[in-house]
């Protein structure tokens, strides 16, 4: 797990990372929301969110 602990010592900002909902890298400038270990968009998470909110009626 050496990976692991140099992605912790890494700036969160060092590497590219990738919107779980709609697959666009999220630009180190854009608003990222991490929930449960993923990241998404801002809007991206309102949108899961909402899905979530929806599914569970
Ligand atoms: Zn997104």
């Amino acid at each position: 797990m050496k990976a692991l602990k140099s992605m912790a010592l890494t700036p969160y900002h060092a590497q590219p990372v990738w919107c779980h909902h709609c697959c666009i890298r999220i630009a180190p400038y854009d608003p990222r929301t991490v929930a449960h270990g993923k990241d998404y968009h801002r809007d991206c998470y309102a949108k899961v969110l909402h899905a979530q909110a929806k599914s569970k009626n």
